[in-house]
């Protein structure tokens, strides 16, 4: 077994090679800036299970609970801050060594700690941004949460009637195919893969780092959790984000 010091080591010695690295992140990133995951003991999504797309195309009733859900989340996103695991994968980019993010958060928080939006691809959409699901019109979130906050419970795209939700991609929606081909592209391209805060569960997220393992790039995974692919992983960090990034990048 070896000490935190000595995988950091191993670690690091593969991302000192790099130039190219993929950096795919999940909620565990995100937990230590405050945003809870739905997986974790206790959390909102346990009490209010997630909405899923049809349910909210087709039932009034799935988008009250849908707004009476983000409603009580607003407040922690809102007040949540990038932490110390952003800020060091900003510096991968600052010393030239990133191709790019891949994120299932949709919290906006790579954004804030300082990276070229250019080079992050947000999976599942963003909830800054309010979005019309039937002509797919975007304005900023906050211009709908006004209207929310007025008193409205079901709003609807003042261009085409449709029913607006934040940007995010709920269960049962497809990931725009764009944002889909980037991705693998990046993964297929990338000369080093990081997981970060991701269990690796939720397709097609899981299934990016196989197509750099199909490479033959280093694949490093940094989780809480044991991964499905942590057998095929060059090295495995059980340790919390904003712990490890850092240091990390110390040691480059
Ligand atoms: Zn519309």
């Amino acid at each position: 077994m070896l000490t935190l010091q000595e995988q950091l080591q191993d670690a690091a010695e593969l991302m000192r090679e790099a130039r190219k690295i993929v950096v795919l992140t999940g909620a565990g990133i995100s937990t230590e800036s405050g945003i809870p995951d739905f997986r974790s003991p206790g959390s909102v999504w346990l009490e209010n299970p997630p909405v899923s797309y049809p349910d909210f195309i087709s039932k009034p009733e799935a988008r009250r609970r849908y707004w009476k859900t983000r409603r009580s989340l607003s407040n922690q996103v809102s007040a949540a801050r990038p932490n110390s695991a952003h800020y060091a994968l900003v510096e991968l980019e600052r010393r030239q060594m990133l191709l790019g993010i891949i994120t299932q958060n949709f919290d906006g928080l790579h954004q804030d700690a300082g990276h070229d939006p250019a080079r992050v691809v947000e999976l599942h959409g963003t909830s800054r941004e309010a979005a019309c699901t039937l002509c797919g019109t975007r304005s900023p979130m906050s211009e709908l949460q006004r209207r929310l906050d007025a008193g409205e419970t079901d709003p609807q795209c003042s261009l085409c009637g449709g029913y607006m939700k934040t940007a995010t991609i709920l269960f049962g929606q497809l990931i725009p195919p764009e944002v889909l081909t980037r991705a693998k592209a990046w993964a297929e391209s990338c000369d080093l893969f990081l997981v970060v805060g991701s269990s690796l569960q939720v397709s097609p997220a899981a299934n990016l780092p196989r197509l750099a393992l199909k490479k033959n790039v280093p694949l490093i995974i940094i989780n809480l959790m044991p991964t499905p692919l942590d057998d095929y992983a060059d090295c495995v960090i059980q340790e919390k984000a904003g712990v490890v990034l850092p240091k990390l990048i110390e040691l480059l």
